[in-house]
């Protein structure tokens, strides 16, 4: 299907990322709080280490921004974070499944990664690996739901997951339009083929607004545990 999502050739366009704000640390997400949650919605996504989403410590920072800011829409409403970083150790390892399947049915290397980059992001230019990737949502403390966002978060099944989606309610509409409004207005680029992927530091955010570099590298779970 033809769309206009970032793409692998784009990405590859950002080729350095900056030593000094790699050095950044790691926190973990609380499971419980008035402002951030970070639960994992699959177990498959979990780190070894633990059942704590890890992120940045300038995207908790900023995640908390965005919390308040939410606050001043509906008391009740809180940021939840279902997946932050991830192993480049396990990017490397499912990009290299789908790679194994698919390498001969391509004559274009570039074609093949694309195509690949479409269901997995090729590890050099993935986001989740750096911790400055976040899939999140707006939580509602009261009804304890997430917010009608028109389809589930994470589930790539269907269309509905692109940012645009027409075949979904106004109510839904307006949730994605005030997530992304208060995750950019705090810094953070937004991805139009999965409303709830949201990044800060890595190669996509550098892509989307024109830096030079990116923030921070991609780094193995043993860097941080
Ligand atoms: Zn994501």
């Amino acid at each position: 299907m033809a769309n206009n999502f970032v793409r692998y050739e784009d990405l590859i366009t950002i080729e350095e990322y900056d030593e000094e704000t790699d050095k950044e640390e790691f926190v973990l997400l609380p499971l419980e709080d008035d402002l951030v949650i970070g639960k994992y919605q699959e177990r498959r996504n979990m780190l070894e280490y633990g059942h704590q989403i890890a992120v940045r410590k300038t995207v908790y920072k900023k995640l908390i921004n965005v919390a308040e800011n939410l606050k001043q829409i509906n008391k009740n409403y809180k940021i939840i974070v279902v997946y932050g970083f991830r192993d480049m150790k396990k990017q490397e390892k499912y990009f290299n499944e789908i790679l194994e399947e698919v390498k001969g049915k391509f004559k274009d290397e570039m074609e093949m990664y694309e195509y690949i980059h479409e269901k997995i992001a090729v590890p050099v230019v993935s986001g989740h690996p750096t911790g400055g990737a976040v899939d999140a949502a707006i939580y509602d403390s009261v009804e304890n739901r997430i917010l009608d966002f028109g389809s589930e978060i994470l589930d790539y099944s269907t269309i509905q997951c692109y940012y645009e989606a027409e075949n979904i309610s106004e109510e839904a509409k307006s949730n994605r339009k005030i997530l992304r409004k208060i995750m950019m207005k705090e810094g953070f680029a937004p991805y139009d083929g999965e409303w709830w992927h949201f990044s800060y530091g890595d190669k996509e955010w550098a892509f989307y607004y024109n830096k030079e570099k990116a923030l921070y590298n991609q780094v193995e779970a043993s860097r941080i545990f």
